[in-house]
């Protein structure tokens, strides 16, 4: 048992050598075509866990097989600081918040010492920044890090304003009254980045009814205004307070809750008095269109931060306010006060619907079965039910005018007519609420006025993205229709910030660009960035006054517009450094293949289509973006609260860095999610163990002289060549679980096979070394990829120069597929299985083992059958035929029989083996079996013998060989 490896040595080792011979580092070569991979740049407000690795991993991977296949690969990173998760971060930790605390030196292993410089959100960005890329380091990314760079760089922010600049001269820029999701703390729009748990903030509009009594208004908020015929009493929450308030000029009565929100929507509130619910409870009301005197009843369940706090209650269609009369009858019924009015307050039918009573709401209730207003089956009989009634209700008689309408028409008129009375408004609500803010504060609608917005819903513009995305290779080719959906359904996007880093709208001063508006171009400025790093005593001058870099030079060299003359005279910047950053920006962009995870296809990479199409001309678009799953940790979701979180850097420390790459890789393709685990690791640390012990053993010594391969070597070799095959298939589609499959565990079913038909080492008489050498070099080419630390070792055990992963791409013509070999040992594994059923069948120790291969004659009359079967011949026909030779006829009966076994055999053989075995014609079965007599006798452990059926001096004991055929010979056991 060798010593166990130290993984971080070997694989720091590897990644030393690589960084000293630059061998990431690319740039423009002429020679060579390129492939551009860029991945999401990290947001370094915490360190990253075992689940970030998997999209880099895959990017990584991409880029390495591109190398390989000869591309000049460039894959680069940079940082985000953009928007306020940074800021909250910090603020949470300036604050001691103990969560933030916890996790940090918990979970993170952050020195407590460290925090009080972390409380400094600059400061916790480097901190983690750095964290970040020595973690991207241990783990051997390939990455070019001359182009880092951080989204606060003074030179990033001009290149922005450029960008938005552009925007603005477009069109694409609107100052304009919309809706937004606010922070009412920050005062500030909020995007998914700027929320808690990363949500992101869904606006839906409901309508208010309004109710009233005398000359006080109860506006109730509801998605369906054309139930409003069906309303026998009012909700509200007994335990809350309500309000008196001035709105627009009317008497209103809203829960207090709602006062802030009606604000938020540019309403005029004026409360004149608090109300405690007991004050309106048991009132009535007057239903607007029906002239209805009902009653306000109490339901708990009125939550106060949902609508008004006022709520219809729609019993014969609505379960919920169903199941809660019901309940409150219950409750009731030793009131006798109560109890009249609740007497009187009886399920209205309004709706028509087929293969329901004229209360669908009580007929759900019993389906589902449902016992109280707490029981969750309620939730899915409102959804049945509204959705059954949407689109296949039919409005009844005792809807005046709607009657005999369908719903879904009957909603709109209903509230065209209400509109133009004054008796309806609408009202902008969080779908998906409670959203919080990152600074804790919970997000609500806010009709932003006079704010900046990304005119996504711009029709030439969403011409342009529809091309774009056409053109683009989708991985997985699944989320295409997802891409379309976001560019048909996105509008107008608030595009800055009042507060967080970043770089500041360059025509209005008091906003920020936020984060998902920067970051959709920066593929880019990775070009920009080498050659301000490289040639940073030029461009240090801009750093310090970014106003004297003008738009000129961006247009120049990244657009191809105006001369090099000006440019060179207005920033004075030498036409070397000019032409050379234009030259690689031409040879670079566009990007090849963007690598994100899934979740981001709704916003970030569709903004990325979005704006190269507007920006770039079209043979700088985008070719590619590949969107990858989750991370499961041990089947579950990863999160601080379950403890379940490996930070990426512990997680290489702990099992290496290639054992995490393949382990954030091997259980899923991209679409899904992969499941990680501490098993999973340490299983593929063995499996990467043992392929560096078979490189020990095999050691570097090369076999002199010209090999004359057998037919067993020629197939290793032919398998070997059918899984370059698969996995460059699997590669080029990104497909890496398969390819992991095939390439770290697949091709050991075929050496397992090699070895064991090879038997006991016998170093003068077999190739056995010199084929397994080969066959561990193609592999570890293979392996390069994906386990490139792994692969080196391999592949410089095995005596090979230079480093594994600048080498080629084993090409399947390489190795040549042999169909005669795969043919002949296809043949020996079969008898090997069938020989093996009759000794389990019989329980036998044989002291010896015959093999009849099929006669001549046989043979002849097969691949006949072959042939009939193919022409669909009739049995009869063909057996006639075969007894049409007369040397046939002469065999009687036995030909008969196996000319009728035959025909039935080749009518049942799917098309394609009838087609392959018709080419490859009459098998030389004797001479394969002759070979591997020696196997035989090695596995049962007895004398084998061979005959040919036809064979004069066979020796046949129990007639056996009669039974032969061709691709199964006759097996006789004693
Ligand atoms: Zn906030």
């Amino acid at each position: 048992m060798p010593a166990k490896l130290d993984w971080r040595a070997l694989e720091r080792s590897w990644q030393k050598k690589w960084n000293w011979r630059k061998i990431y580092e690319t740039n423009l070569d002429p020679r060579k075509p390129k492939y551009y991979v860029t991945a999401a740049y990290p947001y370094p407000n915490s360190p990253q866990h075992v689940g970030h690795a998997r999209t880099y991993t895959i990017a990584d991977v991409n880029a390495r097989y591109h190398r390989m296949k000869g591309y000049n690969t460039l894959f680069p990173m940079g940082f985000h600081y953009t928007g306020t998760p940074l800021f909250a971060m910090s603020k949470r930790l300036g604050e001691g918040d103990p969560e933030i605390v916890e996790t940090f030196t918990k979970v993170y292993g952050i020195p407590p010492a460290m925090l009080e410089k972390l409380k400094d959100p600059k400061s916790m960005a480097s901190y983690f920044r750095e964290d970040i890329k020595k973690g991207m380091m241990e783990i051997g990314f390939s990455i070019d890090w001359r182009r880092e760079f951080t989204t606060i760089d003074p030179l990033y922010n001009r290149y922005i304003e450029w960008h938005f600049q552009i925007l603005n001269r477009k069109g694409l820029i609107t100052k304009g009254t919309h809706p937004v999701a606010w922070c009412p703390n920050d005062k500030s729009p909020v995007g998914v980045v700027d929320t808690q748990g990363d949500v992101e903030p869904d606006i839906g509009e409901s309508y208010l009814v309004k109710f009233r009594k005398d000359d006080v208004i109860y506006p109730t908020s509801t998605l369906r205004p054309e139930t409003v015929f069906g309303v026998t009493n009012l909700w509200i929450n007994p335990d809350a307070t309500y309000v008196r308030a001035k709105v627009d000029g009317e008497l209103w009565v809203v829960i207090k809750e709602a006062v802030e929100k009606l604000q938020h929507q540019n309403h005029k509130v004026t409360i004149e008095r608090e109300i405690p619910a007991s004050e309106l409870l048991w009132k009535t009301v007057q239903n607007p269109v029906t002239n209805n005197e009902i009653p306000i009843l109490p339901g708990s369940f009125v939550e106060p931060d949902n609508g008004t706090g006022v709520v219809m209650s729609v019993p014969g269609h609505a379960p919920y306010d169903y199941q809660a009369l019901t309940d409150l009858k219950k409750r009731y019924a030793n009131s006798a006060e109560s109890q009249q009015v609740l007497q009187d307050t009886k399920p209205i039918s309004i709706i028509r619907l087929e293969g329901f009573s004229d209360l669908p709401a009580a007929d759900l209730i019993g389906k589902f079965k449902v016992k109280d207003q707490n029981d969750p089956h309620l939730e899915h009989a409102t959804q049945e039910l509204y959705s059954k009634e949407f689109h296949d209700g039919i409005m009844r008689e005792n809807t005046g005018s709607y009657s005999g309408m369908l719903v879904a028409k009957a909603r709109e008129a209903i509230v065209r007519e209400l509109a133009s009375q004054g008796k309806i408004e609408t009202l902008l609500e969080l779908r998906n609420a409670p959203v919080v803010c990152r600074c804790g504060t919970k997000c609500l609608v806010h009709i932003l006025e006079n704010q900046w917005f990304i005119n996504y819903g711009d029709p030439e513009w969403k011409k342009l993205a529809h091309k774009c995305l056409d053109q683009m290779a989708i991985l997985p080719e699944e989320l295409r229709g997802e891409f379309n959906y976001t560019i048909d359904w996105l509008r107008e996007r608030a595009c800055a910030r009042a507060v967080g880093l970043g770089t500041k709208l360059p025509w209005d001063q008091n906003w920020i660009i936020e984060a998902l508006s920067d970051s959709v171009v920066y593929m880019a400025y990775y070009i920009l960035s080498k050659y301000f790093t490289k040639d940073w005593v030029i461009f240090k001058k801009f750093e310090n006054d970014t106003s004297r870099l003008p738009d000129a030079f961006f247009n120049f060299t990244l657009l191809g517009e105006g001369t090099i003359d000006t440019v060179a005279e207005q920033t004075r910047i030498p036409k070397r450094i000019l032409n050379a950053i234009r030259a690689e920006f031409q040879y670079f962009y566009p990007v090849d293949m963007r690598h994100s995870a899934r979740d981001l296809v709704s916003n970030h990479l569709s903004f990325y289509i979005f704006h190269h199409s507007s920006l770039f001309p079209e043979k700088q678009w985008p070719k590619g973006i590949v969107a990858n799953g989750f991370v499961l940790m041990e089947g579950a979701k990863m999160s601080k609260s379950l403890e379940n979180i490996i930070p990426l850097r512990q997680g290489i420390a702990k099992f290496g860095s290639d054992p995490v790459r393949v382990g954030v890789m091997a259980t899923a393709e991209l679409g899904q999610d992969t499941d990680f685990s501490e098993g999973l690791a340490l299983s593929i640390q063995e499996r990467l163990s043992a392929l560096i012990g078979q490189a020990r053993k095999l050691g570097a010594k090369k076999t002199a002289g010209k090999p004359k391969f057998s037919t067993l070597d020629r197939w290793m070799v032919s398998r070997l060549s059918s899984a370059v095959q698969s996995a460059t298939n699997a590669l080029d589609r990104l497909r890496v679980r398969e390819a992991i499959n095939i390439i770290l565990y697949q091709l050991d079913n075929d050496i397992a096979w090699y070895k064991r038909r090879l038997g006991p080492k016998k170093p003068r008489s077999d190739n056995r070394d010199r084929i397994l050498r080969k066959v561990l070099e193609t592999r570890t080419r293979m392996m390069a990829p994906l386990t490139p630390h792994t692969a080196e070792e391999i592949w410089s055990r095995i005596g090979n120069k230079g480093f594994v992963v600048q080498a080629d791409w084993p090409q399947e013509s390489e190795n040549e597929k042999d169909a005669l070999a795969e043919r002949a040992e296809a043949l020996i594994r079969q008898a090997l299985e069938d020989t093996g059923e009759i000794l389990k069948a019989t329980g036998i120790t044989p002291k010896r083992i015959a093999y009849y291969t099929a006669s001549d004659w046989k043979w002849e009359v097969y691949l006949k059958a072959l042939k009939a079967a193919k022409e669909k011949m009739r049995q009869g026909d063909f057996i006639k035929d075969v007894m049409g030779d007369p040397q046939l006829r002469s065999l009687g009966k036995a030909a008969v029989d196996y000319a009728a076994k035959a025909i039935q055999q080749a009518n049942q053989m799917p098309d394609e083996m009838r087609q392959s075995r018709l080419r490859d014609g009459v098998t030389a079965e004797s001479t394969i079996f002759a070979d591997s007599v020696d196997f035989y006798q090695r596995e049962f452990k007895c004398t084998v013998d061979l005959w040919n059926e036809g064979d004069p001096s066979i020796n046949d004991p129990k007639g056996r060989a009669r039974m032969s055929e061709p691709y199964r010979p006759a097996i006789y056991l004693e």
